[in-house]
């Protein structure tokens, strides 16, 4: 049961397309939301903090929370698996928060299995070579987990039809202006469907 303006809202897109950026530019517009942290079995990158970043654990871990049923998602991207925590999210979009996921293509769905309300935003970059050209400029990744990279992202731009809204990340400005508009109109869309909630209970008690 959802609060009047909680959100599950989904910015995704291929590594190297400036999610982080889009991120914390759109969030910072929007004072009321939370970044769900994640968890993942991939070792953390030099500069990231554990419990800020991601949660970091081993895969016996990783697998306990699968069979607990503690993930709200979770996938398999470039040899490591990563998940949504179940309780945070669903504490906060149930206190009408906004809650923003950065994932990939896999989880993404899952969550509109889970959530048909909440907002799936793709996040495409103005070409595949300038895609390249970013992922290899940041450094972060030796050769063979930035191909691995590239092979997913490939898969994940021809998905992208399947996001409620495609962003073009070539302006920074209008894109974060784009991705704000589209959780405004979803936010707005699922007033009335949180109205009804919020009569039903209100009838029943
Ligand atoms: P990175 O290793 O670059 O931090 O993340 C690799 C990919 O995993 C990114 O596309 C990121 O959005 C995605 N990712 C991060 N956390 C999660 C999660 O909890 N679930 C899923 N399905 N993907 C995630």
């Amino acid at each position: 049961m959802t609060a009047a303006g909680g959100l599950l809202a989904v910015i995704a897109g291929p590594s190297g397309v400036g999610k982080g950026t889009v991120h914390a530019r759109a969030r910072a517009s929007l004072p009321e939301s939370v970044l769900s942290v994640s968890v993942t079995t991939r070792a953390p990158r030099p500069g990231e903090v554990d419990g800020v970043d991601y949660h970091f654990v081993s895969p016996e871990r990783f697998q306990q929370l699968i069979d607990e049923d503690q993930l709200l998602e979770w996938a398999e991207y470039a040899g490591e698996r990563y998940g949504t925590p179940r309780g945070p999210v669903e504490e906060a979009v149930a206190a009408g928060r906004i809650v923003v996921l950065d994932i990939e293509l896999q989880g993404a769905l899952q969550i509109k299995e889970h959530d048909p309300a909440a907002l799936l935003v793709f996040l495409v970059p103005p070409s595949f070579e300038e895609l390249e050209r970013r992922l290899r400029a940041r450094g972060t990744e030796p050769e063979a987990a930035l191909q691995r990279r590239l092979a997913r992202a490939r898969e994940e731009l021809e998905a992208a039809h399947q996001f409620d809204v495609e962003v073009v990340n070539d302006d920074l400005d209008r894109c974060v202006e784009e991705v704000l508009g589209a959780i405004e109109r979803a936010r707005a869309a699922a007033e009335p469907a949180n109205d009804r909630a919020g009569d039903q209970r209100r009838t029943r008690a």
